[in-house]
């Protein structure tokens, strides 16, 4: 499953972009993904939940920042949303595309939460 391992990458740069030694609980992992990604958002998060118990994640909600598709047409530079691939140029049909965007999957940032601080006596 493909989301399985998108899920895993998102937690090897999760665990790494938490300070060493840091007390921070994260509970938060806000990534981007593009609409022309390819991956189901449903399957992510469902991956994502399986594989968090017991890790610097366990306390984590995955947070999807959905980017919407774009492409211009080379022929009649028409820019337009682009929801999936092979769809033609609305204006002249054509299947040349440049993808302008939609295309992302990153780790945005992690929000992390500090302990309260230990009383001092
Ligand atoms: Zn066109």
């Amino acid at each position: 499953m493909h989301e399985l391992s998108i899920a895993h990458s998102i937690m090897s740069i999760a665990e790494r972009s938490l300070p060493a030694g840091s007390d921070g609980i994260i509970t938060g992992v806000n990534i981007q993904v593009g609409e022309l990604s390819g991956i189901e958002t449903e399957a992510l998060l469902f991956a994502f939940s399986a594989i968090k118990s017991g890790t610097v994640l366990e306390a984590a909600e995955l947070c999807l920042d959905i980017i919407p598709g774009e492409a211009r047409c080379t022929d009649c530079e028409t820019v337009f949303p682009l929801h999936s691939f092979g769809t033609a140029c609305p204006k002249c049909q054509g299947y040349l595309l440049n993808i302008l965007r939609g295309k992302e999957l990153k780790v945005l940032s992690l929000t992390v939460e500090e302990p309260e601080p230990a009383p001092r006596n």
